[in-house]
């Protein structure tokens, strides 16, 4: 166990709130409490402290009281940090949450560097570093979606699934490490077809986990979606009618709206982000050429197009052929089709499969519309019971390790020596194992744990 220094941080944020936590960990925790802490009955010992439970008392400090305070008790190793913690929940007010933490500085304790205490975690074996990222994602979660995914992945299922991966490689390599010792003998200990098959196995797993990615990018940020037409086909009017309020001005005169929007919606838990909105109000030089120069510029962001036309006032060679050029610039982004204004035509003009027929302004097919836009993302995937990358430097170790596996295969193929081969299986296995931080250097580290708010 490490017993480093004592560190303290306000774990809750700035601000006035009902209760505010000040958080220590270290094996001064407990007697930097016995120096302020006057329980409400008997007395306060530190050798008798037991874990899991709280003590009532005053918060005394340079003979001030600075609050009724409630304190958890955590004795190590049976903490999140791994260490002696003690949990001071006090009233959130930032004079006393301040003049708190001033006491336990004063008594010794250290000011805890962002993520410190996760990292506390990590070094003490209670997490590894994908959970202890996991913990980040969790905090800063805002939909249904990318809290499931954290969730999944702090629960340790990615870390299980890596680990089973490295052990059988790690088997063959030793095996593989061992036919060098008998180097004379010309013996094979590693069964090359069963090797073949086992890393077409891993190689398959790990290339469906980096496809993940951009879904679980996706949600983790928002997925970005561009609506775009031409003047007065009912973008505003659509964005409002999403968002179900008014937020764009919407107005009979093409390129009057100005307002600057950039507006999120969450549907069924996977967070939308209609990127660019304010150059969607911007629409006087998009006049010119039907509203595509800039829109195109929009729609290179996005992963969802929402391409907009007055199904009333719109020909269908027209629909097409800008269908086609926004496709030219945005090859990889999903172009949903949305006819406009469908309350003014009795019977739709040209009827097309792909279009969703609405009416922005009699805000009917919306709530098609949203399905439609979830349905784009999950594509029948469930993400609540898989694994789903959402962290670019998981996603660059995954690639580094397939090309290591692919070169180790393609050795064993062409009948490189084992010792070679064995060199490009334990490059795979480094790239896999720094993702769970079983080697990982440490200024990997603390680029990690930098981006952790202080407290955690
Ligand atoms: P934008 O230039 O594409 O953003 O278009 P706006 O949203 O500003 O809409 C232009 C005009 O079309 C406004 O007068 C809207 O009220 C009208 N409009 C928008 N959607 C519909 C619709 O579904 N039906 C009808 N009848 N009018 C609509």
């Amino acid at each position: 166990m490490v017993t480093a220094d004592t560190i303290a941080a306000i774990a809750t944020p700035y601000g006035q709130g009902a209760i505010g936590v000040i958080r220590l960990s270290g094996k001064d925790a407990f007697s930097i409490v016995k120096q302020y802490f006057r329980p409400a009955k008997g007395s306060f010992e530190p050798k008798l402290v037991r874990g899991y439970t709280l003590r009532y008392g005053e918060w005394w400090y340079q003979r001030e009281l600075i609050d009724e305070v409630l304190i958890s008790f955590f004795v190590q190793p049976h903490s999140y940090t791994g260490e002696d913690v003690v949990e001071i929940s006090c009233h959130g007010s930032p004079y006393i949450l301040n003049r708190t933490l001033e006491s336990c500085l004063d008594a010794g304790a250290r000011l805890a560097e962002p993520g410190e205490f996760t990292l506390r975690a990590f070094r003490n074996g209670k997490l590894d570093l994908g959970q202890a990222e996991a913990v980040a994602d969790l905090i800063a979660s805002e939909s249904k979606a990318a809290h499931q995914i954290a969730m999944h992945q702090l629960k340790g299922h990615f870390s299980r699934e890596l680990d089973e991966m490295r052990t059988q490689l790690i088997e063959f390599t030793g095996l593989l490490e061992l036919e060098l010792d008998f180097a004379e003998e010309d013996v094979e200990f590693a069964d090359r077809s069963r090797f073949f098959e086992l890393l077409d196995r891993i190689k398959h797993r790990l290339r469906t986990l980096i496809e993940s990615f951009s879904l679980g990018n996706a949600i983790k940020n928002g997925v970005p979606v561009a609506i775009l037409g031409a003047p007065n086909a009912g973008k505003s009017t659509l964005l409002n009618a999403l968002l179900g309020e008014e937020k764009a001005i919407v107005s009979h005169i093409a390129g009057t709206t100005r307002d600057v929007i950039e507006d999120v919606i969450t549907i069924d838990g996977i967070q939308f982000r209609f990127i660019d909105t304010a150059g969607l109000r911007k629409t006087s030089d998009e006049i010119e050429e039907i509203g595509i120069r800039k829109a195109l510029e929009r729609a290179s962001k996005a992963r969802i197009i929402l391409y907009v036309f007055d199904v009333h006032a719109s020909s269908q060679s027209e629909v097409h052929a800008t269908y086609e050029l926004i496709k030219e610039h945005a090859p990889d982004a999903t172009i949903l089709k949305v006819g406009n204004k469908a309350d003014l035509v009795q019977d739709v003009e040209f009827l097309d499969g792909d279009i969703l027929y609405i009416s922005a302004k009699e805000k009917v097919g919306i709530d098609v519309l949203k399905k439609a836009l979830v349905k784009e993302i999950l594509r029948e995937k469930r993400i609540d019971n898989q694994v789903i990358i959402t962290n670019v430097r998981h996603l660059d170790a995954l690639k580094k390790s397939i090309t290591a596996l692919e070169e180790a295969e393609r050795g064993l193929r062409s009948g490189l020596s084992g010792e070679l081969v064995a060199i490009d299986l334990r490059q795979a296995l480094y790239h896999m194992g720094s993702i769970t931080g079983q080697v990982v250097a440490d200024d990997i580290l603390g680029y990690i744990f930098a981006n952790f708010c202080i407290g955690k």
